[in-house]
This record gives structure tokens, sequence and C-alpha cells, in this order.
């Protein structure tokens, strides 16, 4: 053979090597990598075994003999890596155990590459199509069994825990194309090898059960769309996310359960659902009952319900019930189950918050108010006289000062009353101080009494006070001081320990205002103290023509 020969195999290794690398560097999933892999070495064999005839040369044949049995020897491990993708177990592939089972597999492709002393063939003739196996072939043969019978362990295992119908079927039908390579690989080894010197070669019989047991696969991955992407990613998010998610036929059964399902409800594929004894194992805040009626009487409707399941946890979530429907006819229902435990207690965290908040509120408010009833008190204590409770003459100057405005403006008349107790000096110098404080107390009680509710009194000084008599004329006016110091006289004090009851009389000055002048609003304090030193001088009358009565004056 030219060198041409081998470049052209040359050219071809190294189109398989960049098919190697895109097939190793697109985005696909490792369970088409796998298969894909997998399909390839099986391809390896017949293409092998229909070189070998062809070929003259027994280089050659030896040649295509070593990649017919390389392949073969990496078939079982191969095959092996395919099922642990299929049944959801790829995470095994890190595992020391993998590491070890591929030892066997390298190296039985490796004695078939070197064939030390002929171990793994010999020639018969000078050439392979006719060859003599030694040990290593039944080596070979022996490890590619035992990794078809792992993976079909495997399988059956998977089959057993039933993980989900889906993944069920395909193994199944996958199972049943691993016996079928089997039967016809030991067919072959039988009827080829072992009987080889009594029966005539009986070709295609391994090639035959490659492809028979691949057509079973592709069924299995066309029936089911194994290596679809959407029907994968589909799979993986209902087995990945955080709801619960429940299928049920129309007779309640379970068609499907993904893994967060399985924290709240201990049920299997096939098993019946009872969405009462479910909900007998929670409590809820709103009605079970009327849920369930409606649950078993508007199917086509959806419903849900707030529940507390009695687990350790107390886990807290909304059962959610959907019916599924094809072209209008109810098949079945999914149930949800969302766990709203962290937003509970979050709302509750909030709420409880809220609370405190309020009771703060509510205690900032009551502070509030003591302020407010202080701050009046204070607003009280600051225009009253201590001792009698009556205004003080600070209040009144100030009031007056707005009133005479005002009266100045409306033309209304007022009357002043500048009142003194009598000989009051005799009463402290005689019963003492004390005793001096109670009679103007009551002096001013009896006062008070007598006045009408417009009317301010106020301490102007000492035993001295005035009296501001709004909207009232003169007459009126001298009729009430007529009142005021009748009922002072009349009244009798009692003196702490005193047997006797004291009487004391008041001198009046009385000043009455009934025509104004505009000049008025422009100094108002002014005129307010020639007001106070009119009546003063009228009181100061009242005095000297021998107290007990009341002395009138009109201003000028
Ligand atoms: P008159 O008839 O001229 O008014 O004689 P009087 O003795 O009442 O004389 P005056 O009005 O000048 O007396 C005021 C006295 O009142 C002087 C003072 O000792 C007494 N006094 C003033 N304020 C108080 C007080 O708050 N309590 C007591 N107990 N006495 C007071
Ligand atoms: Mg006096
Ligand atoms: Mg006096």
């Amino acid at each position: 053979m030219g060198i041409s020969t081998w470049l052209d195999l040359v050219l071809l290794f190294l189109l398989f090597v960049l098919f190697a690398y895109v097939f190793v560097t697109v985005t696909i999933t490792n369970l088409h990598k796998a298969y894909f892999a997998f399909h390839f070495l099986m391809m390896l064999w017949p293409l092998c075994q229909f070189a070998i005839q062809t070929a003259a040369n027994p280089s050659l044949q030896l040649f295509y003999l070593n990649i017919a049995f390389v392949g073969c020897s990496l078939i079982g491990i191969g095959w092996l890596v395919f099922t642990l993708f299929l049944i959801g177990r790829s995470d095994m592939l890190r595992s020391k155990i993998m590491t070890i089972l591929c030892v066997p597999a390298l190296l039985a492709a490796l004695g078939v590459v070197v064939n030390p002393y002929g171990i793994f063939v010999q020639p018969i003739h000078g050439g392979y199509i006719q060859r003599a196996y030694g040990p290593l072939f039944w080596f070979i043969i022996t490890i590619l069994l035992a990794y078809l019978f792992i993976s079909v362990y495997l399988m059956l295992q998977t089959i057993a825990s039933a993980r989900s119908p889906r993944i069920q079927s395909q193994v199944r039908l996958v199972v049943k194309g691993i016996m079928v390579l089997i039967v016809c690989a030991l067919s072959d080894i039988l009827l080829n090898v072992v009987l080889a010197p009594w029966l005539p070669v009986i070709p295609g019989l391994t090639s035959g059960g490659i492809l028979l047991s691949d057509i079973i696969f592709i069924i299995a991955i066309c029936r089911d769309k194994v290596l679809d992407l959407i029907t994968i990613a589909h799979q993986k998010v209902i087995d990945t996310i955080g709801r619960g998610i429940l299928v049920l036929d129309e007779n309640e059964t379970i068609v499907e359960i993904n893994q967060s399902m399985r924290a709240y409800v201990d049920l299997q594929l096939g098993d019946r659902f009872e969405i009462a004894t479910f909900l007998s194992r929670s409590r809820s805040e709103s009605d079970k009952e009327s849920f369930l009626q409606f649950y078993r009487r508007r199917m086509l409707e959806s419903v849900e319900i707030e529940i507390t399941l009695d687990t350790s946890d107390r886990c807290h979530g909304i059962l959610h019930a959907a019916p599924i429907m094809v072209n209008s006819i109810w098949i079945g229902r999914t149930i949800m189950f969302q766990d709203v435990s962290e937003l509970r207690q979050l709302v509750e965290e909030k709420k409880r918050q809220n609370i405190i908040l309020q009771e703060r509120n509510q205690e900032l408010l009551m502070i509030q108010e003591e302020l407010y009833q202080t701050n009046r008190k204070l607003e009280q204590q600051v225009i009253t006289d201590s001792l009698t409770g009556c205004y003080n003459r600070h209040y009144l100057t100030r009031q007056l000062e707005h009133e005479v405005v005002e009266h100045v403006r409306s033309n209304t008349p007022f009357s002043i009353i500048l009142l003194d107790i009598d000989y009051f000096k005799q009463v402290n110098d005689r019963y003492g101080h004390l005793a001096g404080d109670e009679v103007i107390c009551s002096t001013v009680e009896t006062i008070r009494r007598n006045l009408r509710k417009t009317d301010i009194l106020a301490r102007y000084g000492g035993e001295e006070f005035i009296i501001y008599l709004p909207g009232t004329n003169r007459s009126q006016a001298a009729m009430l001081a007529e009142q005021v110091k009748a009922a002072v006289e009349s009244s009798k004090v009692s003196i702490p320990n005193e047997a006797q009851l004291l009487s004391i009389t008041i001198s009046l000055g009385l000043l009455t205002i009934d025509t104004f002048a505009d000049k008025v609003l422009e100094n108002a304090r002014g005129y307010l103290t020639e007001l106070f030193k009119k009546v003063d001088e009228a009181l100061y009358q009242a005095k000297e023509e021998g107290r007990n009565r009341i002395v009138s004056r009109a201003p000028d």
C-alpha cells in the first residue's frame, strides 16, 4: 500500500477528531453525548466486520479486527454510562467505583491493540478472516457481560423504585434492548466461536443484535422523547421546583408526584390520593368542609385553601387544586402545595411590630394628653391667684385691654367695681394671718355667688378685688354692686378655734363707661390705667365717707 492510502486514513482520523471536538464542546445534554458516543461504538462493530471480510491484507484485517474489539471492549462501559444518565444517577459518574470500573475496559482495549503472544487472536491460514481467539477474547466477553449485567441490575432497581412513570417505561424498554443484544452476542459466541469446528459460520449475529437493540432504544427515545430537550427540561423543572406538584387521574390516582411533594405526601405513584385524609392532618382558619364540597362537586373549577400541616415544623402552605381538561373533557387534576411558612412568619412579625407600634403610639398619645393637661394647669396657674382661685391682676389687665377695644368698636357699655375689705388689718391682728386668709377666701366666695357668668372677678392686690362687668350700664352695675355689698355684709365667716362668727363689710368704687372716644383704640393700656385710677378714687372716697358703701363715678 502506498502513502496515499494511509493519507486517507489519517484524514478520516482528523475528521473524527474534529467531530469529537464539536461533539464535546457544543451545548447538548450529557445524556445526548453518552447516547451518541455509545451509538458510534456500536456502529464500529458491523463496519469493521465488513472491512475484515473485504480486506486481502492480513495486517489490515488485524487492524479492523483491533478497531472492532477496541469498540467492543469499550461498549460495555459506554452502556453503563448511558444507563446512569438514563436512570438519573449521573452523579455516580464522579464516584471512585466508576473509575475502577473503567480499568478492565481500558486494559482489554490495550490488550486487543498489543495482542501480546497472540493472547487475543491468532491467524488461521495466514489471515484473520478465520481466526483463533485466545484467553483475552474471553476476558473481553466476560467484562462486556459484567457491564451489561450491572446496567441491567441498575435499571431493574430503577423500575422497582418507581421514581417516575416516564423514566420507568423508558428503562423497561432499554432493558429489553440489552437482553436482545446479550442473547444475540452469546449466540454468536456459541455458534461461531465455541461450535465453529462443527458448524458453518453464521454471519451478522452480533451486528444483528446490535441493530435490534438499537431499534428498541430508538423506539424508547422517540416514544418518550428521551432526548427531547424541552421534555427533559420540563421534568427537571418539575423535580426541582420548590412547589409540591401532584397529578391525579380521573380516579384520583397519582400519576405524577415531584420531589417537593414527597415531603408532604407519603404516597407512591399508583396510590389513591385522599384529599380528606390529607386535610385531616392539617389545621385551617378557613372552612375545610366547604373546601372539600367545592373540590368534589365543582371539579371543573380551581379551588384553594390555606392550611397548617400538623408536622413537627408546622409547615404552613396553600393547597391549590386545578382541573386538567383535554378538549373540554375533565381527565384529572393537579394538586399544588406551596409552602408559605416564611411568608407567614414575615406577616406575623409585621403584625407584631404593628401592635408594638400601636402600643407605643397609644403611650405617646397618653403622654401628649398628660402634657396638654399639665400645660393647661400651668396656663391656669399663670392667670389664677393661688389663695382665692380667682383670676389675678395680670390676667384681668390683659383681658381688659382686648375687651375695651371691643366695647369701643361695638359701642356697648361696661362697668368696673374695685372693692376692699374694711378694717382688715384688725382681722389679721386679732385672729392671725391664717384666719385673715380664711376671711379673704370666704369673702371671694360670697362675691362670686352674686356675679353672672360673664363677669370676671380678679384679685387686684392684698384684700382688694376688681370686678369687670361687660355689657352692664350704670343702673345695672349699681344694682349688682349693692347686691354684692349686702351679701358680704350679711354673711358670717367662721374663724378656726373661735366660737364666734365674724361679720365683715366691704367698700366699693364703681365706674361705668358708656361713651367712647376713638382715641381709646390708639392706647388701650393707657386708657385702662386711667380707668383704674378713677375707680380707685371712687373706692378711696367710699372709705373716706365711712366704709361699707358704694361710690359711683363716671369717666370725664
Ligand atoms: P381699710 O378699711 O382702710 O381698708 O383698712 P384696712 O385695715 O383694711 O387697711 P388696708 O386695706 O390698707 O389693709 C391691708 C392689709 O391686708 C395689710 C395686709 O397685712 C393685709 N393683707 C394683704 N394681703 C393679705 C393676705 O393675703 N392675707 C392676709 N391675711 N392679709 C393680707
Ligand atoms: Mg382694707
Ligand atoms: Mg386694702
